[in-house]
């Protein structure tokens, strides 16, 4: 029988947590990213936190080097981080070898960059079914005719992207993470390439796949209006989540990133980088 040092059944007789909280799609504990050694080295990430329950829209701000891109690169297996534990969709994913996690972002990860990222010599439903077939797994076409048509592309299957509109691309980029049922689809600046009648369309969709299609979506943005989509903003400085907004309007996201902006750039020229205290998200 393998015991289990530490754990103890609590007063009320409910077992403690398990290792992986149930009904988590992301969890980081303790994540920490150091770039280069000794004293010229930076922590890009200093010791994140973080569980977000499935079918919830998280978005990530936080001034420019304050670690947003080296965040969403350890939380979706992109680069492994110094120290700590990455959990996705329960499984730990920290140990895992580099066929695992290629295999993992294919089959149970969905990406949406801002650049869209389409095969323009391939159709929309061939970008749509791309995860499917880079795993090896049958093309499912009706599943990709399914998807197209819940963002708005029914009839699109047989065009190429370049005869699309920038808006219309994210769509295909949003179907084309949608379509494995992932258990996180991380979002890099969905917006930033499209203008704002657009961009809220975008939005909007993410928005209606986390709402009713079960998808859990963590977005980083610049960008407060894109940010108020979201069901929690989180910010992050120095490499650390520092303050989180529920259900914020762009005009209160975007004051608290002003005050953020400002306390970093204070505390970077009166006491140093990492002063910031890691007030729990
Ligand atoms: P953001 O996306 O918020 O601008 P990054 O995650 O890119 O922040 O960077 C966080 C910190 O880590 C910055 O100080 C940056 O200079 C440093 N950094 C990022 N990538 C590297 C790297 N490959 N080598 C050295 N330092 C890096």
């Amino acid at each position: 029988m393998r015991l289990r040092s530490g754990r103890r059944q609590k007063a009320d007789d409910r077992p403690e947590a398990p290792a992986a909280t149930p009904g988590l799609a992301v969890e980081l504990r303790g994540v920490r990213r150091r770039y280069g050694r000794g004293a010229g080295s930076v922590h890009a990430l200093a010791g994140v936190d973080l569980a977000l329950p499935r079918g919830t829209f998280t978005g990530v701000m936080g001034p420019s080097g304050s670690g947003k891109s080296t965040f969403l690169q350890c939380a979706a297996g992109l680069d492994r981080p110094s120290a700590g534990s990455v959990r996705l969709g329960g499984t730990e994913i920290t140990g895992m070898s580099e066929n695992e996690l290629t295999e993992l972002r294919r089959s149970r990860l969905g990406f949406v960059f801002q650049a869209f990222n389409l095969l323009p010599s391939l159709t929309v439903e061939q970008n749509v079914l791309l995860p499917m077939r880079l795993a090896g797994q049958r093309q499912d076409r009706r599943r990709a005719s399914a998807v197209l048509d819940r963002v708005g592309l029914a009839g699109t299957a047989r065009r190429r992207p370049g005869e699309l509109s920038g808006g219309q691309q994210q769509r295909v980029a949003i179907a084309r993470a949608l379509v494995t049922s992932p258990d996180v689809i991380f979002a890099d600046e969905p917006t930033g390439a499209l203008d704002t009648g657009t961009a809220a369309e975008v939005l909007g969709l993410l928005r209606h796949a986390v709402d009713h299609l079960g998808a859990t979506v963590v977005m980083v943005t610049h960008d407060p209006a894109a940010a108020a989509w979201a069901d929690r903003v989180l910010f992050l400085a120095d490499g650390a989540f520092a303050d989180g907004i529920d259900g914020g309007t762009a005009d209160q996201i975007a004051a608290r990133m002003s005050a953020l902006t400002a306390h970093t750039t204070h505390t970077a020229r009166t006491a140093g980088a990492g002063a910031m205290a890691g007030a729990a998200a």
